[in-house]
């Protein structure tokens, strides 16, 4: 099933979420390169009032990265 066609059908806010940032190109890098470990090494640089990392935002665009290299192995599986 596509990611276009697994967003419509997603009722799971977060995996919705990192289907919609799959969709959009470059998204997700943009989102992790924002995103990423203060230099305190707990904080994000992006959100700053988030008291972990990875973030909420960081999680859901692994999570985008890692639909975006399922489905690449599996098109390339099917070529
Ligand atoms: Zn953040």
């Amino acid at each position: 099933m596509s990611l276009d066609r697994r967003l419509h059908e997603e009722s799971d806010g977060f995996e919705a979420a990192a289907l919609f940032m799959a969709g959009e190109p470059g998204c997700a890098e943009r989102t992790l390169a924002a995103h990423r470990r203060e230099e305190n090494g707990s904080t994000c640089a992006g959100c700053r009032r988030s008291p972990e990392h990875p973030c909420f935002l960081a999680k859901v665009a692994l999570r985008a990265l890692e639909l975006l290299a399922a489905e690449s192995t599996t098109r390339g599986a099917r070529l």
